[in-house]
């Protein structure tokens, strides 16, 4: 089964808002096995919103249509007029829904609703009204020449709320599934491992696909099938595993897992506590080790020491150390790996210290200069990277390459 999405508003084709509906529902219709053929995005303009449905009704595999915004009580809302005019019916005030309205508008604000929200209380003849209980736009549900389109608000929480309604609609069956399969590698490049994957490559079977998708130091392999039925599912299941046993040295998720669940994975298995000391990323690395529910079981602390006088106070780094050496330094990540495990008592230690620009580099030190460290009670391992990107890049890219490591660090240990 295949479906369309049109999302509606000029605020999204220039780039004002970036998108969240059809992210979301591109999502959850590949989760259900739809493949999410066409995406679009149209101004709030009459005439490109029916220019952008009329393809989507004319595609002959797609089945399912979502169309999200424009349901507002403004002048600059119209994808219902639109959708009417389109199917040739007419537009009917409908009471109950003007109930649900005011007695919305009641609760949230005490007062009745303004006479524009009346426009939301117009329902194109024979849709199904779809309530809302987040906002005051109803969705609608119609068919039109074989195929179901859904009308959902445009704010992101509300579009999302009805996902469940269409999901219970929709019944992708047979041999019409979409399929796919991501494994995520860390710590090897996009072009190293389609090198080493390539006799994996030639064998696929003739409806599976494949692609490479690098990702911050990340490199996401996904395989997909269309036409899928189950045997595919089986097969697909199959090939994961092959890969896992050939490829799985840089292998950290054959699920689709981020690599702060990985590790947390492995922290929790072996029941080991991890500290870190942050300088250059301020805290986004013990950010995103704490974005993973449950990480209080392996996660100790995190030290942000940013000045060199944090450095010395907080974890014992020689100021002589930090003089001769410089903060942004092999030595002062191994010193901060080592010092912030023995004060935390923790079995793995981290340290990070970087330059993230865009001033603070010296004639020896460009901006983007980044050491990182790992240390457990036998070993302390240390890597430099050169990042070259912007300050918000460099944090990001800094924190990325530091699970990076301790992913792998982690797995070597055994
Ligand atoms: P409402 O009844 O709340 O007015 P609506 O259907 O008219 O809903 P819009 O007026 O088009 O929705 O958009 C409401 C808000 O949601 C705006 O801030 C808009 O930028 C945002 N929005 C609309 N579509 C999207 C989208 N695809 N992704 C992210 N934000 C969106
Ligand atoms: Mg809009």
């Amino acid at each position: 089964m295949k479906a369309g999405i049109l999302c509606v508003g000029t605020e999204l084709v220039t780039g004002l808002i970036r998108d969240a509906n059809a992210y979301f529902f591109s999502q959850r219709l590949v989760e259900k096995g739809v493949f999410p053929k066409f995406v679009m995005f149209v101004p709030d303009e009459k005439e490109d919103i029916a220019n952008g449905l009329t393809f989507l009704l004319d595609d002959p595999e797609v089945e399912v249509i979502i169309v999200s915004g424009g349901l507002g009580p403004t002048e600059d809302d119209f994808t219902k007029e639109v959708i009417a005019e389109l199917l040739g019916r007419k537009l009917v005030f409908d009471e109950l829904t003007w109930k649900k309205i005011c007695q919305f508008y009641w609760n949230l604000r005490k007062t009745e609703p303004p006479e524009n929200n009346k426009k939301q209380a117009l329902i194109p003849e024979g849709a199904t009204v779809l309530p809302n209980e987040l906002g005051t736009a109803p969705g609608l549900k119609m068919e039109m020449r074989g195929k179901t389109i859904f009308v959902v608000p445009g704010v992101p929480r509300e579009a999302e709320f009805f996902w469940s309604v269409i999901a219970g609609e929709i019944h992708a069956g047979g041999s019409s599934f979409y399929r796919t399969k991501i494994l995520k590698f860390c710590g090897i490049g996009e072009s190293q491992l389609a090198t080493l994957m390539k006799p994996f490559l030639a064998s696929l079977p003739e409806k599976v696909r494949f692609a490479f998708l690098p990702n911050y130091g990340e490199v996401w392999f996904y395989l997909y099938a269309s036409e899928a039925g189950h045997q595919r599912r089986e097969e697909l299941d199959r090939l994961v595993e092959e890969v896992a046993n050939i490829y799985g040295d840089f292998l950290f998720s054959p699920y689709g897992d981020t690599l702060e669940e990985a590790i947390g994975k492995i922290l929790r298995e072996r029941r080991l506590k991890l500290a870190i000391a942050e300088s250059c990323t301020g805290g986004l690395l013990g950010d995103r080790i704490t974005n993973v529910p449950g990480s209080s079981d392996y996660f100790e602390r995190g030290y942000v020491v940013y000045s060199n006088r944090a450095k010395v106070e907080e974890l014992g780094v020689p100021k002589e150390i930090l003089e001769v050496k410089g903060a942004v330094s092999e030595e002062v990540a191994c010193l901060m790996a080592q010092r912030a495990r023995e004060k935390a008592a923790a079995d793995i230690g981290m340290g990070i210290t970087g330059i993230a620009g865009p001033t603070g580099a010296t004639d020896t030190k460009p901006l983007g200069l980044t050491y990182m460290a790992v240390a457990d009670e036998r070993r302390v391992e240390v890597k430099k990277y050169q990042f070259g990107g912007d300050r918000l890049m460099n944090k990001r890219f800094a924190s990325q390459f530091a699970l990076s490591m301790l992913f792998l660090f982690l797995r070597g240990r055994g």
